[in-house]
């Protein structure tokens, strides 16, 4: 099965073909494509922008397509970043400027009031229509950065039952217990099903 990765950021697709390498799917990257438009993210949920990055590219290449859109939602923030993650300190915002807003904003939360969790849906677009999951990863906000690995967030995301930051672990560590790893999981189970014509 060929499936469409609609997404050019090549952190998300290392980590989405790690999470699907079992699987018969031949996965072609967006990244890797230069005929492909970056989508704009200007839905207000997680659910729209990744129903309307798939959707996208599947109306222009006809194959079938799949997007994830993720937000870290922080307690003490009222949710936000949110849907806006990316964008957290201003369009075109870099990963350390976003982490650098974060703990700003951060600075007099104590300790036992940091609760965050990151969230992603995965959105797959074929003939037959749209089909979303969800993954969820609840964790803490660090003081201050730490860890080398990873992208985004990850370096203050701290995962309890690891005592580690997403930073600090292995690629292959974090999809076992990520959101994005949940949600490729369960995406990739409705994927066998329909292979094997389920
Ligand atoms: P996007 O809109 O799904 O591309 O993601 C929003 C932002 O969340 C990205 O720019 C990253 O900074 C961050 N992000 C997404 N996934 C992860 C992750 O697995 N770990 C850390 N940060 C992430």
């Amino acid at each position: 099965m060929k499936i469409l990765l609609a997404t050019k950021n090549r952190d998300k697709v290392t980590e989405i073909r790690q999470a699907l390498s079992g699987l018969d799917i031949d996965l072609i990257s967006a990244a890797d494509r230069d005929d492909l438009p970056e989508v704009e993210e200007d839905a207000d949920t997680l659910e729209g922008n990744a129903i309307k990055k798939a959707q996208a590219l599947f109306e222009i290449t006809g194959l079938p397509s799949m997007a994830d859109d993720t937000g870290l939602e922080v307690d003490a923030l009222d949710g936000a970043p949110g849907v806006y993650s990316s964008r957290y300190s201003g369009l075109n915002a870099s990963y350390a400027d976003n982490v650098t807003k974060l703990l700003r904003e951060m600075a007099d939360v104590p300790d036992a009031q940091r609760a965050a969790q990151f969230r992603t849906v995965i959105a797959f677009v074929d003939e037959d229509g749209v089909t979303t999951v969800e993954g969820v990863c609840k964790g803490v906000i660090t003081p201050s950065a730490r860890g080398e690995g990873g992208f985004g967030y990850d370096p203050v995301f701290f995962y309890p039952p690891a005592g580690k930051t997403f930073a600090e672990m292995t690629i292959v560590a974090k999809n076992e217990i990520s959101h994005r790893g949940t949600a490729i999981r369960k995406m990739a189970a409705l994927l066998q099903a329909r292979l094997a014509g389920i």
